[in-house]
């Protein structure tokens, strides 16, 4: 016997959760299927959270108290040339208690945005793994999962990930092209608190260098190598394409050979940051950060009859910042408020579901991240060894120039404007958001989980690979 539900949504990671909340919310029978053991358990380890993510998500993240890591103010991007720092920007940064960007671990994330959903109403089953679709003329009925049960749901909202093979199934999409997927390497560092504040402060930090300085990424396209900073770790990381101008680099060994030369000669690292740390683990993961700008990508649907695509399943991280969570809220939020529309229409035909598209191509963050050409151009840097021209770019993605109108200035405006024209008191819910959070990072407080205890582990993993523990 098979099952019905109103709404199934394939991934409880970030975006799913808040598909699913605002299904439940509004009464639907709402199944979220999830393959790992426990929410977020198979996204990157960490990541930062643009405050744009926090101020336009549902109310129920924004007034809530989600596991954030470290409130963090200040971007410094620093000039390499031979191991040392020869310039520094440091000209982006906000005063307290605001912030620009959030720390935090995915999975204590992806738990808290799921128990959220169970709360409203929505079942969540773990270390279930859809792997077809239930076809009918055409049209997407339901879903068969690993264990061979048959699901059947009015709307299915495929919030997979880049790795979902759903919306092929489906005949929606096509797979993503490999000059598009960026291969990351991240390493995992414990260090205690007090060196991580005096190290960084509330800070995380960018290199940028010469490709003959093989610290970077390889062969360029504006992947700097980065250090994210949390409460008691750090993860510093750098990106590949898996394709670059037509060849095909062995992108793992470059970015293990370009981590090494970086540790091994950049003083900041060897004298001030190494001796800090104890490396917990190595991973790496695809993230799909210029799909946004490649017209073939952005022309695949994200709806279909019976089904909606949502974040990085819909190709929709940034491709100035790599930051796809706010986009996957948005969007997780959009499909969410379509599939009550549609199940309460009794509709789920492909004509019907086209208004998520066209409220996706109306949301001012999601359009204006999808065509930033900020990162990608920092490549024009390169091939005349320019450094002068590699600090203005840098200066304009990620320096005090990301406060221009067309830059994050113009959408965090329009889009401030469309949510207080439907609830002018919510200037006011922002400010308390930035005080609450600022106090519960200070003081290391979140929601307690209700219904998943994080499963312990020696290390972090992520996207099922292969995971090296110190
Ligand atoms: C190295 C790296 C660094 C990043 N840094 C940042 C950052 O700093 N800031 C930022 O905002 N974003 C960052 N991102 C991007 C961010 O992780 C994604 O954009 C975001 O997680 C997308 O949310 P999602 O819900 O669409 O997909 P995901 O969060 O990936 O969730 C997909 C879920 O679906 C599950 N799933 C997949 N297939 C199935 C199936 N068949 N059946 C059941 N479940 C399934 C997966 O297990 C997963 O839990 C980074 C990504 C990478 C790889």
């Amino acid at each position: 016997m098979g099952e019905d539900y109103d709404v199934v949504v394939v991934g409880a990671g970030f975006g799913g959760p808040v598909a699913a909340h605002k299904c439940a919310s509004a009464g639907l029978k709402t199944l979220v299927l999830e393959r790992s053991i426990t929410p977020g358990d198979k996204v990157v380890s960490g990541l930062v959270i643009p405050f744009y993510g926090f101020l336009f998500a549902p109310p129920f993240i924004r007034d809530g108290n989600p596991p954030l890591q470290k409130p963090i103010r200040k971007v410094v991007n620093h000039f390499v040339k031979n191991g040392e720092i020869y310039a520094s920007d440091k000209s982006l940064w906000l005063p307290p208690p605001l912030a620009l960007t959030y720390s935090a671990y995915c999975e204590p994330m992806c738990v808290w945005l799921a128990d959220r959903a169970v709360e409203a109403g929505a079942e969540l089953r773990t270390s279930t793994a859809v792997m077809d679709l239930i076809m009918e003329q055409d049209r997407v009925k339901g879903v068969v999962t690993d264990k061979g049960d048959e699901i059947r749901a009015k709307v299915v909202i495929d919030a997979a990930g880049t790795q979902d093979g759903l919306a092929l199934k489906a005949g929606l999409r096509r797979k993503l092209p490999p000059d598009a997927l960026e291969l990351y390497m991240l390493w995992d560092f414990e260090m205690a608190k007090e060196d991580v504040d005096s190290t960084f402060g509330n800070s995380v930090e960018f290199y940028c260098a010469m490709p003959d300085e093989k610290i970077t990424a390889p062969l360029g396209y504006g992947s700097t190598f980065y250090i994210f900073t949390y409460r008691e770790s750090i993860h510093p990381g750098l990106g590949q394409f898996l394709v670059t101008e037509g060849k095909i680099p062995h992108v793992a060994r470059l970015l293990e050979e370009y981590f090494e030369n970086f540790t091994n000669t950049v003083s900041r690292w060897k004298n001030d940051i190494a001796p800090k740390l104890k490396l917990r683990a190595k991973m790496f993961d695809v993230c799909p950060i210029y799909a946004g700008l490649d017209r073939r990508i952005r022309e695949m649907p994200i709806y279909g009859e019976g089904m909606l695509i949502i974040g990085d399943a819909a190709a929709m991280e940034s491709s100035a910042f790599g930051d796809g969570v706010p986009n996957a809220w948005f969007s997780g939020a959009i499909a969410g408020d379509v599939a009550v529309e549609a199940v309460k229409a009794g509709d789920a035909s492909a004509s019907f579901l086209r208004r998520y598209d066209e409220r996706v191509k109306a949301h001012s963050v999601i359009s204006a991240s999808l065509s930033d050409t900020r990162r990608w151009d920092m490549r024009w840097a390169l091939p005349g060894n320019d450094e002068r021209e590699m600090r203005r770019r840098a200066h304009e993605l990620f320096g005090r120039g990301v406060w221009r109108y067309r830059h994050i200035t113009g959408q965090v405006l329009r889009e401030m404007k469309t949510v207080l024209s439907r609830d002018p008191m919510v200037a006011g819910k922002w400010m308390k958001m930035f005080n609450r959070y600022n106090r519960n990072c200070e003081s290391g407080y979140s929601d307690p989980p209700s219904s998943y205890e994080p499963a312990p582990k020696a290390g972090i993993y992520s996207e099922g690979r292969e995971a090296v523990i110190a």
